[in-house]
Order: C-alpha cells, then sequence, then structure tokens
C-alpha cells in the first residue's frame, strides 16, 4: 500500500473525501477511508494531475475515463467489500478504482480490454505497492471464470443489459455492481446473487463509457 507522507496532494485529497463524498451520503467510514488513501493524481495523465481531486470524470489514454471520485466510492460503497472478499473490476483503466477496491479486500482482479492500458495500470500498481491485484486483458463482459467465485463484482463501463455470466460468476450472496442502460445514459444496478435467484435494486442515473464485448456493446 502507498506511502502517503511526502504527498503534495494529501489536503486535496481530503478535501474531495469531506466536500464530494461524504457530504454527498458515502457513510461506510472503510471506503472514505480508502479514497483518502489511494493517489489519486498518480492515475491521471502528468497533465492532469493538478485537477486530478475535481469532481468530475479525466481523460486517460485510448479514449477511456478515470471516473468521477463520488461515482467510485458509491459503486465500492454499494458492492459492501468485506476485508477477506476476492472482488472482480470489470474495467481497469487507469488501475484507481482497483487500488481503492485493493485497500478493502484481500484480492482485486481487473481486467481491461485495452492491452495498453492493462499494461500501464499493472506498472503503476505495482510501483504503488499493491500486491494483492492482478491486472488482466481481455473481455471482461465474460468475466474471468478461472479465478470465480467472487464476492463482488464492479463493472466500471456501461452495459445494455445484466450479463448472466457474471451473476454466475458471483459465489452465494455476492454483489454485482453495474451501470446498466444505453449508450447516452444508465442506472446503476446492484445485482444481489440470493439463494432463490438475483435480486436487483436499481439506484440512480449515470453516464459511463460503453462495455464493449460479447455481451456488452457491439462497438465503442
Ligand atoms: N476503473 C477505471 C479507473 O479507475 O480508471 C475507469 C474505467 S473506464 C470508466 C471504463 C473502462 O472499461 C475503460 O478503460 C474501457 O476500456 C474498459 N472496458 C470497456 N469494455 C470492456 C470490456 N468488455 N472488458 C474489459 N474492459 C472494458
Amino acid at each position: 500500500m502507498p506511502e502517503i507522507g511526502a504527498d503534495p496532494y494529501v489536503s486535496a485529497r481530503l478535501e474531495m473525501v469531506e466536500k464530494q463524498l461524504r457530504s454527498r451520503g458515502i457513510r461506510d467510514e472503510r471506503v472514505l477511508r480508502a479514497m483518502a488513501r489511494v493517489p489519486r493524481h498518480e492515475f491521471v495523465p502528468g497533465e492532469s494531475a493538478a485537477t486530478a481531486y475535481e469532481d468530475h470524470p479525466i481523460g486517460i489514454a485510448e479514449g477511456q475515463t478515470i471516473s468521477q471520485p463520488f461515482m467510485v466510492a458509491s459503486m465500492v460503497e454499494a458492492a459492501e467489500i468485506e476485508p477477506a472478499d476476492v472482488v472482480l473490476e470489470v474495467g481497469a483503466g487507469s488501475g484507481y478504482q482497483a487500488a481503492v477496491l485493493a485497500e478493502l479486500a484481500a484480492e482485486v482482479f481487473t481486467i481491461e480490454r485495452f492491452p495498453a492500458l492493462a499494461a500501464s495500470a499493472q506498472k503503476l500498481l505495482a510501483h504503488l505497492g499493491y500486491a494483492n491485484i492482478v491486472v488482466a486483458t481481455g473481455d471482461g463482459s465474460e468475466g474471468l471464470r478461472q479465478h470465480a467465485p467472487y464476492s463482488a463484482i464492479v463493472v466500471a463501463a456501461a452495459s445494455p443489459s445484466i450479463p448472466q455470466t457474471l451473476v454466475e460468476q458471483l459465489r452465494e450472496n455476492g454483489r454485482l455492481v453495474i451501470p446498466v442502460g444505453g449508450a447516452e445514459q444508465q442506472e446503476l444496478q446492484v445485482v444481489r446473487r440470493l439463494p432463490d435467484g438475483p435480486r436487483i435494486e436499481r439506484k440512480y442515473k449515470c453516464k459511463f463509457v460503453p462495455l464493449v464485448g460479447k455481451y456488452g456493446f457491439s462497438r465503442s
């Protein structure tokens, strides 16, 4: 886990936690602590470091984005991560959300369709000392069956529907957090795998880049 003692962005990050997260209803203290620890400025292009803690998504390579801090905190909170959990993230992007998840879980697998993003996320996460994250390249709309079952799956891209294969890769009582809808707007949904079938909770409107793959959209 990163040592943040000499970090010039500590106060910006703490202000982000208070003004963008706690004041908007993020209540889980473990999530707030994780967001206060992960050096978000390391995950954005160098020219965006000064704006890394502002209240918006930021462009990264391959035309993709690192999500708005509130969105990351809200999805991670909805995933109800416990310390022993094994978690899958679909859409590694910069690796930022994987780092937040790794602060809370025992092990995090994250999968990214762009090899260049996967490679740079892997390099950065290793540099920051995250030993409990594995970065894979491939179509995460199919999940990552070889490491299933997962306590939680967090999909950081918009899906036209809930991929059944992701539900199947949850353990019992596992949570799938996923934006579902059209390319322009989605609804954040939490699917819980219960013994008598999945239970879906609909949360709020959101906007993500598309999940492109076999069980997502056919192209970006
Ligand atoms: N979690 C990322 C972060 O913290 O930087 C941000 C994710 S970005 C909003 C969505 C990511 O999902 C993009 O990097 C995109 O390439 C990726 N993606 C889209 N479809 C995918 C798929 N089928 N499998 C894996 N990754 C996918």
